[in-house]
């Protein structure tokens, strides 16, 4: 068998690996051995293209090579032990932007050194490759590094509204289709410094057009992107697998962000476009009347007296690291009898399933953990919710204000329970940079402070209410 046999033979083995690390990757308790399949894809992957490499580079070549690749995995290694939950979403966002990157690299690579023995239509097509290349690489890397700024809260998650933003992205596409047209037919350094240019702005203008409540949509989008960038480099480098993968990857996040799209009732074309055909309201963050407080007492002897309990968490709890006290929290109502369940809306937190995978890192029975759709119907007949850093996925102003930034977009109807108490350290708006009209309702009060401090505090209000009960017990013995 030839060395060009076995690394084909090899990308087949690698791209049906990366195959079944998707599999495993789309369900909660499969997902370790997905990221197993994958990172095994990724081995079988590398040794081919080393492998085929080796035959036409010298030896400095593949020392360098060797170096590149411990000098990645060293730091891909250390930024994954050390990334908090609460980071990830920045750190794919930043990933993305890398690929984006290698992308615009390769492209430009290809313009300069061209192989010699194309000619007539194929030199037409490796062309076009290269400005493709080059303009998805540069779209997927500004795009990435504003939402990377966005998502570490580097600046502010607020829509840029430039004055006929629509225009400038229309344009700046017929501009790339106009250029690509012109490079096929003279190719020239000058055309392909301009789609570069044309593809940086466009990326980055794309994504601080879109507003906090939009960017679960943002993230699985540049993922998708990234995929077609990796795709991309993978026709100008005839390596097949690096096709094959990048259209998993592409299609992957195209899907998701169709899910994403339907879970917040957003049409994907309006998310792409920055809010087009969406009520272009300003965000209101100010106060909307009278709130009240409880303290971590008062709420232990409400949760005492409730007979039905529907925890909402959000962003605020994986940043409070709360989901242990909460686990405790409700496994001891539940020795006392009271039905306790978990309501998790689609894009609470920062990731897709932020909230299952920390609940679940707590050893939360399943079986109570329910989605929005299965929960919503049944808040109306509960006693008490406690909303744990949650905001924007609470807020009534998305069904009941249709000029809001977030009208539309499926929330918890926490508010139809009887009480509901509402865990976070002060008035500030969700990510979405809208206040929450809950917070003033007859029925709503704010527990202040740290979610996880107050939990714990409640776990001891619910403890020192027990104790009389548990001495009378032990005297009448
Ligand atoms: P939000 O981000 O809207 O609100 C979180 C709340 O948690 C804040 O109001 C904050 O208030 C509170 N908080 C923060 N730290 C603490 C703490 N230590 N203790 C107690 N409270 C705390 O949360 P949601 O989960 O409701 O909504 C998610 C938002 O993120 C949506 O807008 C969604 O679109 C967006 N998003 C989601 C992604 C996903 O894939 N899931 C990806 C990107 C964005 P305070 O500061 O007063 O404490």
């Amino acid at each position: 068998m030839t060395t060009d046999t076995a690394a084909q033979a090899a990308y087949v083995v690698a791209a049906l690996l990366f195959i079944l690390s998707l599999a495993g990757l789309s369900q909660h308790k499969t997902s370790r051995s997905g990221v197993v399949w994958g990172i095994a894809g990724m081995v079988v992957a590398l040794a081919a293209t080393v492998g085929l490499a080796s035959r036409s580079i010298t030896a400095t070549g593949l020392v360098l090579i060797a170096v590149a690749t411990a000098a990645g995995a060293g730091i891909g290694l250390w930024r994954a032990r050390v990334v908090e939950m609460t980071g990830m979403p920045e750190l794919i966002a930043i990933m993305h932007s890398l690929v984006g990157l290698a992308a615009t690299f390769v492209g430009w690579n290809g313009y300069l050194d061209v192989d010699a023995e194309l000619s007539g239509s194929l030199l037409g097509i490796h062309h076009a490759e290269v400005f493709i290349g080059v303009f998805i690489g540069a779209v997927t890397f500004t795009g990435s590094v504003v939402a990377y700024l966005k998502l570490s809260a580097r600046i502010n998650s607020r829509p840029l509204t430039l004055p006929g933003k629509h225009v400038l992205n229309v344009g700046a596409l017929v501009a790339f289709v106009g250029l690509t047209v012109a490079f096929v037919l003279r190719p020239g350094m000058g055309l392909l410094i301009a789609v570069t240019v044309i593809a940086l702005a466009l990326g980055a203008h794309l994504v601080a057009s879109i507003g906090g409540g939009d960017m679960p949509v943002v993230v699985s989008m540049l993922n998708s992107y990234s995929g077609w960038a990796a795709a991309a480099s993978g026709f100008l480098l005839s390596n097949n697998l690096l096709i094959v993968t990048g259209a998993l990857v592409g299609s992957s996040g195209a899907y998701l962000s169709y899910i994403m799209c339907k879970a917040m009732n957003r049409s994907f074309i309006s998310v792409i476009a920055g809010g087009f055909g969406t009520p272009a309201a300003a965000a209101d963050d100010g106060e909307q009347g009278e709130h009240r407080e409880i303290n971590a007492e008062e709420t232990a002897e409400l949760l005492r007296d409730a007979t039905s309990v529907i925890i909402t968490p959000g962003y605020g709890m994986a940043v409070a690291q709360a989901q242990y006290p909460v686990a405790e929290l409700a496994r001891k109502l539940r020795e006392r009898g009271v039905e306790v369940r978990f309501g998790i809306h689609p894009v609470a937190g920062r990731l897709p399933g932020h909230m299952n995978v920390l609940l679940a890192e707590a050893n939360v029975p399943y079986d109570i953990v329910l989605e929005m759709d299965e929960i919503n119907d049944d808040f109306a007949a509960t006693s008490v919710v406690l909303v744990i850093g949650a905001n924007d996925t609470v807020n009534p102003a998305a069904t009941d204000n249709p000029s809001s930034p977030i009208a539309g977009m499926p929330v918890l109807h926490v508010w139809e329970s009887a009480h509901v108490i509402v865990f976070k350290r002060s008035m500030a708006a969700g990510y979405a940079g809208v206040q929450n009209p809950l917070f003033f309702r007859e029925n709503t009060q704010m527990l202040f402070g740290d979610a996880r401090q107050r939990v714990e505090d409640i776990l001891r209000g619910l403890d020192s209410l027990d104790a009389p009960v548990r001495e009378m017990a032990g005297t009448s013995r």
